[in-house]
This record gives structure tokens, C-alpha cells and sequence, in this order.
């Protein structure tokens, strides 16, 4: 966009998560600010997005141009399972709030954020973009999946009907500095990084659950960061589009262990306990449409992202989510 043709404010809602902090990572301290940009992060206490005049307020307040939407009610599978209905009305109502003030106050883009936990439970793999709607998502978490699988929907509605160019991105297995690290909450890596470390501490061994065999896309969050605003400057299209390492770069939760061992020199036992379920043995993504879009992009190896996000772990261990 032209900064001359007037002010360029963008609004990240959700910036003090993890991914937000990505964003206002690489904005901020890589220079993919440009000049005459505002840059304004929230977080839950600027607005409970769940409530139409708090979010109504804070569009008031700083009257974006642009709105990068990542705030969501996320939580463990377990968490998911108990209270899928929860899941499902908070990230309605969010996603609802947002895209309808957005529009109201002249936003002339937003990207949103879904996830590759939103894809149908049942389909053939690798899964690309267009396959999002083409059956039921996981029972575990019905209820988030299908409130993220609407906000493709309403992006739909806002173009057809009003123009808008709402857009939505799809990061897999995202991991780095701010995730939440407790092993109840956490994804998987960031589960297994903070297990590692209180094994570490405590002299004991690390037990991971399953046989290590399964293999993930592990992306890491200031890539991700970088990839978002990419998709705001440049991505022109309403569907969503994935944002990934490629298959090359799939690893089995056995190398991401370690890695991990290796980063944080934890010289103990793993164990494996496979009487826990090793879930889907491969989720595989296609990258195709974004090596099409940005065939230069060029990921950090995930060795070297999970040794980074390992040191801010230990630097920051009294105020990280554990
Ligand atoms: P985090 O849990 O780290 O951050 C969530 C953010 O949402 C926080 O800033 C939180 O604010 C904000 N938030 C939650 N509820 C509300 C509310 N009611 N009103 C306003 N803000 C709220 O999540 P991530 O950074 O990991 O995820 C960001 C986005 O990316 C989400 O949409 C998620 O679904 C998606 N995603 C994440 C993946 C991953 O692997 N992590 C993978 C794929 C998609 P506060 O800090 O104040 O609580």
C-alpha cells in the first residue's frame, strides 16, 4: 500500500499472545516497519473482544486501516474436549465482533487466523487450502474448529457483498518465544520443551507420551510473524492460504526430543511411554500455493528455531506460561 495516499494504522488483536509477539517481533526489531505505519498490539485487557462494545471502543480508539485478527480462545485438547460449546460461542462471538466492526469502521483488510487443526478429520493427504469445508473436523475440538472454518465463510460474505478483502492464513504446529509451555496447554513442542527442562532441573528422566515415531510440520513463530505480514502487503486473494515448512523439512517428535535435549543439554534418560497414543502418523501440508505466491522465502532450519526458542525459555522461565 501507499502510506503517501494517507495514515497506515494496523491493529493486531491478540498481540500479546504468541504469535502476536511474532508480528511485533519482526515489525518492530526487523525492520518490516516502514515509515508513516502505526503498529498498535493488543491484548485482552485493551478489549474482551467477546463483547461487541468493548470491541467497538477500541476501533474508536485507534481507527485502523488494517486489522491482523490472531485473538482467539485456544486451550489443550483436554480442555477442548470438556468444553467444545465454550470453544465454539467465545471464538463465534470474537471472530463476529471483529470482522463486523472492521467493516463498519472501513478496515480495508484483515487476516485472520485459522488453523490445521480445522481441517476435516477424514481426507487424503498432502491437505492444501481448498479442502478446509470438505467434511467434519476432529470430535476433540468440533467446537473451535467450526468457529475457524466460519471466519472463511464471512470473508466470503464481506467480498460478495460489500468488496472487502478479508483474508485468513493457516499456520501448522507453530512453536517459539511466548508459546505457553505447560505440558497440560501446550502443543507439542513447547510441551516437550518445558517437560525437558523440569527433567532437567529435577534430575529425572523425560517421558514422552507415544513412541516418537509421529511425524509434524514445525514451524517457527517469527517465520510465521514474517509470513503475515507478507499476506497483508502483498496477498490479494479472499481464501485462505497455508503458511508452512515444507514436507523436506517434516520431523518425527523423536528428532524434535533431540533437538531439544541437545539445545537445552539434558543428558538424562527419554523415555517413550507407548501406551499413549502416537495420533496421526503424518499430517503432511502442501506449501505449493505459497512457494507459487513467494517461492523465496526462506525458513529458519527447525534445529536452529528450537535452540532459540530453548534460551528465551531459560531466560525467561520466571514470567514464561509454565
Ligand atoms: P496465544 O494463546 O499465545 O494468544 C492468544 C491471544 O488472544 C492473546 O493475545 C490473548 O490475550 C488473546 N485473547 C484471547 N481471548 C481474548 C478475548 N476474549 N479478547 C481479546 N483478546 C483475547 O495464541 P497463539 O499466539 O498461539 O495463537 C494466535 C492465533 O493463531 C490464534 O487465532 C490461533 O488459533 C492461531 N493458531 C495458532 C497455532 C499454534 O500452533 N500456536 C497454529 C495455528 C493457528 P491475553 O494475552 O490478554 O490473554
Amino acid at each position: 500500500w501507499d502510506t503517501k495516499a494517507g495514515p497506515v494504522r494496523v491493529l493486531v488483536t491478540g498481540g500479546s499472545g504468541m504469535l502476536g509477539k511474532a508480528v511485533e517481533h519482526v515489525v518492530m526489531n526487523e525492520g518490516l516497519k516502514r515509515e508513516g505505519e502505526e503498529w498498535i498490539f493488543l491484548s485482552s485487557k485493551d478489549a474482551d473482544l467477546r463483547d461487541l462494545g468493548q470491541t467497538k471502543a477500541v476501533f474508536e480508539k485507534h481507527r485502523p486501516t488494517h486489522v491482523i485478527h490472531l485473538a482467539a480462545k485456544v486451550g489443550g485438547i483436554y480442555e477442548h474436549m470438556r468444553d467444545n460449546l465454550l470453544f465454539l460461542s467465545d471464538n463465534l462471538r470474537i471472530n463476529d465482533n471483529v470482522l463486523q466492526t472492521a467493516h463498519d469502521t472501513g478496515v480495508t483488510k484483515v487476516v485472520s487466523c485459522l488453523s490445521s487443526c480445522i481441517f476435516p478429520d477424514k481426507i487424503t493427504y498432502p491437505i492444501d487450502e481448498t479442502m478446509i469445508h470438505n467434511g467434519l473436523p476432529h470430535d476433540s475440538n468440533f467446537g473451535y474448529s467450526h468457529a475457524k472454518r466460519l471466519i472463511d465463510i464471512q470473508n466470503r460474505g464481506y467480498f460478495e457483498q460489500y468488496g472487502r478483502r478479508y483474508t485468513s492464513v493457516i499456520p501448522t504446529n507453530v512453536f517459539g518465544p511466548h508459546d505457553n509451555f505447560n505440558k497440560d496447554k501446550a502443543h507439542v513442542m513447547s510441551a516437550l520443551i518445558g517437560k525437558t527442562y523440569k527433567a532437567k532441573m529435577e534430575g529425572t528422566p523425560v517421558t514422552v507420551c507415544g513412541t516418537g515415531a509421529a511425524r509434524r510440520l514445525f514451524t517457527l513463530s517469527w517465520d510465521v510473524g514474517r509470513l503475515i505480514v507478507w499476506v497483508l502487503r502483498e496477498y490479494d486473494e479472499i481464501q485462505p492460504i497455508i503458511l508452512s515448512v515444507g514436507e523436506e523439512d517434516e520431523i518425527s517428535i523423536k528428532d524434535a526430543v533431540e533437538m531439544i535435549a541437545e539445545a537445552l543439554d539434558f543428558k538424562g534418560e527419554i523415555k517413550y511411554d507407548t501406551s499413549f497414543s502416537d495420533g496421526q502418523l503424518r499430517k503432511t501440508t502442501s506449501i505449493a500455493k505459497l512457494r507459487r505466491y513467494h517461492p523465496d522465502f526462506t525458513f529458519t532450519p527447525v534445529k536452529e528455531g528450537i535452540k532459540m526458542t530453548c534460551d528465551w525459555f531459560v531466560a525467561n522461565y520466571n514470567s514464561a506460561r509454565i
